[in-house]
């Protein structure tokens, strides 16, 4: 099974596509992640990408397109896989399935993971992460049991460069702009499903997992 999960930042992409994952048994392709492993490792990717993603911006299609194909690439034929994050554009949504044809595959449902405006901006510019195993905090909503640590592995918990309130702004103007459209192309492709990413998080996870198993929403 393929899978894409949709949805502007904060929607709960990453959370939900790790529960989801390891539910379904499927591999979780972040490209978010993939880009920051990068600028950890100080690789020329991870150079690359820096910029764009500390002003909340789209990496280039081209680099972007490139690292999320090599990825799926090294992964077996049989292995089902959730893209969180991937595609943000529709030159992103077409060059993945021109690259699925080749290997006779295909996308088989999106996620679409929706939530109001106000509870994104919320959520965004409250969220901290484990440096050691990326569970996700929130200072008011779900704060952890000792400030900066981990409740799961005891790992530090730090803030992602883009989760300020300006660029977290920026990040949904982008999202508006340039990922929205993709809503269209699948719902035209009869592959959407519309998921209310509201709620408590083992609601919104098996809302999904009981939408993909029946193949509708
Ligand atoms: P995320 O963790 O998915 O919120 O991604 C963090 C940042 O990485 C984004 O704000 C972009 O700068 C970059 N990024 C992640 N996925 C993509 C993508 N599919 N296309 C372009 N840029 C991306």
């Amino acid at each position: 099974m393929y899978v894409i999960f949709l949805g502007a930042p904060g929607a709960g992409k990453g959370t939900q596509a790790a529960v989801v994952a390891k539910e379904m048994k499927l591999e979780h392709v972040a490209s978010g992640d993939l880009f920051r492993q990068a600028l950890d490792k100080g690789t020329e990717l991870g150079k690359l990408a820096k910029s764009y993603m500390e002003k909340g911006q789209l990496v280039p299609d081209e680099i972007t397109i490139r690292m999320v194909l090599d990825k799926i690439s090294t992964l077996g034929k049989q292995t089902g896989i959730i893209l969180d994050g991937f595609p943000r554009t529709l030159a992103q949504a077409e060059a993945l399935d021109k690259a699925l044809v080749k290997q006779e595959k295909a996308i088989d449902k999106v996620a679409y993971i929706k939530v109001g405006e106000k509870e994104l901006l919320k959520r965004l510019s409250g969220r901290w992460i484990c440096r050691n195993c990326q569970a996700p905090y929130h200072i008011i909503d779900s704060p952890p049991k000792v400030k900066g640590k981990c409740d799961a592995c005891g790992g530090e918990l730090y803030q992602r460069a883009d989760d300020t309130v300006e660029t977290a702004k920026k990040r949904l103007e982008v999202y508006f702009a340039q990922t929205a459209p993709l809503i269209d192309y699948y719902k035209k492709a009869g592959k959407l499903l519309e998921i209310n990413g509201e709620g408590k998080i083992d609601e919104i996870s098996s809302r999904i997992v009981t939408a993909l198993k029946a193949g509708h929403s």
